[in-house]
């Protein structure tokens, strides 16, 4: 493997099995079972991820559990401090995790790029601690002389597992806020994609965190099971799919954690007659086809209201017919390969199901040629006409760039249509007319809402937004929520006599 010429010195140095990540130090696992992590754009196998058993899962959460109660008397600006030094590492090394990240997940570099510093934002939230963890206080809050206050404390050991389509970022939506709250944590990334943090915990290591604060175990549903289910694990941050989020929340609270679940999608977006066309053509390309349609926020149903906005229909199959395809490497590709050629498949399956069913397509992107990449899991943008909202292209998760074109004769039709979904996790709507999208954000029921915008994707200091069948939980990841869902609120009332 190492003579590969396509693998950069980044991977290079990651040869060979991901090990796991406890008391500061990374230590080989013993696991039988291992995954082969192939590059998507050109097929080759380019490390070897162990799948935890629960044997070594208890090791690592042990370890969690005993650095948490120093942990948790390090004074709060004292725990930030490891933060400071992770957000310069970071910095130093922003290219070369972006370039780690294609190589194993096949995005763009740039798209790679905007999450590292996703990642990052999330380390700055977390400096803000001493500030955001301050409880309150009310005198005479219970009667004259007795003073009532609240004050926030960590819990214990926290763990997130995560999905494939955004390597480096998701982990740190949580970790870093549960970590400077004086909790400690274990991470387990996507099995699929186990590179870039393992890349990332060399740059933990050296930022100095005391032994056992922060780890990280790899594998699959036999770790995350696991994990669900250990004594010592107080709470579980999950984002991937829908079917895998009930399944986490369902055996996380039976287990008596804290469980929140940031879930599957399937997005609308709204274009009015009125739409500024030019100004907002590109923005909804890259929600419907960046990240090759594998974003939790990706756009995937186009609805256009009344005739006016059939005008953009041309404009958009055109648009979408001049994405270059490539390696994600080459700074000039907009789109990079899907996952695996086993998600390839499956997105393959539902557009002939489209197709069956009666779909016209637009844009047909089952077999884009990419030169110099023919191994590699290419979708090309793929883009259905004449399909009812019943057809499973349309209700659906694919997670791929396939669109499909829906009409509608109003607003209100359209919101109907957007609510008929069982997700929720975001949509947009593209107008110049206040009203409408007033009407939008005010009845549509998603989580994220976007206006003249197609992805909504909320900074470190918001939340990250979900409803019905996209988000099971109710204090969800980043921001205040996520500072509540790690700490208890505990109710001290003081009377001096
Ligand atoms: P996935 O559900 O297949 O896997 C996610 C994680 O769950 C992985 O770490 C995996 O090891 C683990 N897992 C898989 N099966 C399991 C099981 N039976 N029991 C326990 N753990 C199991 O998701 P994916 O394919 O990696 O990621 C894509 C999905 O993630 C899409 O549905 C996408 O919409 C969703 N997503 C949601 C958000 C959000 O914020 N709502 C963000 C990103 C991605």
């Amino acid at each position: 493997m190492s003579d590969n010429p396509h693998l950069l010195p980044e991977v290079k140095k990651h040869y060979g099995r991901i090990t796991n990540f406890v008391n500061n130090e990374f230590v080989e696992s013993d696991a039988e079972r291992h995954l082969d992590v192939t590059n998507p754009a050109t097929n080759e196998t380019i490390a070897q991820v162990p799948l935890a058993t629960a044997e070594e899962v208890d090791r690592v959460v042990q370890a969690a559990a005993e650095a948490f109660e120093e942990w948790r008397e390090t004074p709060p600006h004292y725990r930030t401090q490891p933060f400071y030094r992770l957000k310069v590492l970071m910095e130093k090394n922003y290219e070369e995790i972006a370039r780690v990240l294609v190589q194993e997940h096949g995005k763009v570099i740039d798209e790679a790029r905007g999450s590292v510093r996703r990642a990052i934002d999330n380390i700055e939230f977390a400096c803000s601690i001493p500030s955001l963890m301050m409880g309150e206080t009310l005198e005479d809050g219970a009667a004259a002389g007795i003073d009532e206050e609240v004050i926030r404390q960590p819990v214990g050991v926290f763990a997130c597992v995560a999905p494939f389509n955004f390597p480096a970022m998701v982990p740190f939506w949580f970790w870093p806020a549960a970590v400077a709250c004086g909790n400690t944590y274990v991470v387990k990334p996507s099995e699929q994609v186990p590179i870039t943090q393992n890349y990332i915990f060399r740059l933990i290591q050296e930022a100095g965190f005391p032994d056992g604060v922060v780890n990280m175990v790899n594998g699959d549903k036999e770790t995350v099971t696991a994990l669900l289910t250990h004594p010592l694990i107080r709470g579980i941050s999950f984002v991937g799919s829908t079917p895998v989020g009930r399944i986490i929340y369902d055996t996380g609270s039976t287990h008596h954690k804290r469980v929140q679940c940031q879930a599957g999608a399937k997005n609308y977006v709204t274009v009015m007659p009125d739409a500024n066309l030019d100004a907002c053509l590109p923005n909804m390309i890259s929600s419907f086809f960046g990240n090759t349609g594998q974003r939790c926020l990706a756009g995937a149903n186009l609805v256009l209201v009344g005739d006016g906005a059939n005008r953009m229909v041309e404009r958009f199959v055109e648009a979408a017919r001049r994405i270059r395809m490539g390696y994600g490497l080459d700074e000039t590709v907009q789109m990079g390969p899907v996952i695996s050629h086993r998600s390839r498949q499956r997105i393959l399956g539902f557009i002939e199901q489209g197709l069956a069913q009666g779909g016209k397509l637009l844009l047909d992107g089952r077999n884009p040629k990419v030169e110099g990449y023919a191994e590699g899991a290419f979708v090309g943008p793929t883009i259905f006409d004449q399909v009812t909202p019943d057809m499973p292209i349309v209700k659906e998760e694919i997670f791929g760039p396939v669109v499909t074109i829906l009409r509608v004769k109003s607003l209100a039709e359209a919101i109907d249509l957007v609510n008929g979904s069982p997700y929720g996790n975001a949509s947009s709507i593209y107008t110049t007319s206040g009203k409408a999208a007033r009407q939008y954000r005010y009845r549509v029921n998603a989580g994220n809402i976007g206006v003249n915008l197609g992805i909504a994707a909320p900074m470190a200091f918001f939340p990250f937004g979900g409803q019905k069948d996209s988000f099971f939980g109710d204090l969800h990841g980043q921001a205040k929520d996520g500072i509540n869902f790690c700490t208890d609120r505990k109710v001290v009332i003081t009377r001096w006599v």
